[in-house]
């Protein structure tokens, strides 16, 4: 609740937490379940904002569906077909992460899968990819950004948090993503990372996330402007 009280007043709209957390060890925290949901329905209650959190498994996307504004797959779930079918038949918008290991063809087709069942509203999440890097626990791959774009109507937004899992490094990778065209950010946030139960080193503190939501806000600005005038500019011409 505090960190969702810290998210409005920035002025974002939507609001993540997991309930249902895939962890890589079958031993660490995996979540509320349930209980973690109406947490964040009291959340969006209490600050006017939308709830975003994953589905692990179709039992859970039965659950998430109910309390959520939007469905996130994961990313060790991308290429989990009965999962994207199931998010496809639901009515609620999907944030599909990127494949920790596909390409932009195998991530557009697992979009495809959710689309083919008539859920249109699917939203793109470049978080890194797997490489021979051992400085950033992924690399985020920005190159995807106007790749996709270019291939795709479908909104892309990135996660420096999962992509580098680490805090120092979260903010200049955010601000390359927006100058690079991403069309939104989704970062971890904590008041006491140290106490977090899951991806602690990785979260932002509150002022570090208040001082990213202002540059995010500028290098948009600028880059809109710049857009603008390219298509003014491709008009005269
Ligand atoms: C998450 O967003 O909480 C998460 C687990 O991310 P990813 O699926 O990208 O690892
Ligand atoms: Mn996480």
């Amino acid at each position: 609740m505090l960190t969702a009280e810290v998210v409005a007043e920035t002025g974002c709209k939507w609001f993540r937490g997991g309930a249902f957390k895939p962890r890589t060890s079958p031993y660490a925290f995996q979540g509320l379940a349930e209980e973690g949901l109406k947490i964040l329905s009291d959340a969006r209650d209490a600050f006017g904002l939308r709830i975003v959190t994953e589905a692990v498994d179709e039992p859970a996307l039965d659950l998430v569906e109910k309390y959520a504004d939007v469905i996130q797959i994961g990313t060790r779930n991308m290429q989990n077909f009965s999962l994207l079918k199931r998010a496809g038949q639901a009515r609620k918008p999907v944030l599909l992460k990127r494949g920790m290991s596909s390409t932009l063809e195998e991530f557009l087709l697992a979009a495809e899968y959710i689309m083919s069942e008539g859920n249109y509203q699917v939203i793109l999440c470049e978080r890194g990819v797997r490489t021979f890097g051992d400085h950033s626990r992924f690399t985020p791959d920005l190159s995807v950004i106007p790749a996709a774009q270019r291939l795709s109507h479908l909104p892309i937004v990135f996660d420096p948090s999962h992509s580098t899992g680490n805090r120092e490094t979260v903010i200049p990778m955010a601000r390359a993503a927006v100058a690079a065209g991403a069309d939104g950010l989704l970062v971890d946030v904590h008041p006491y990372p140290e106490r977090a139960l899951c991806d602690g080193p990785q979260a932002l503190l509150f002022d570090m996330f208040r001082d990213l939501v202002a540059q995010a806000r500028a290098i948009a600005e600028i880059v809109k402007q710049h857009s603008e005038a390219h298509i003014i500019g491709a008009a005269v011409e």
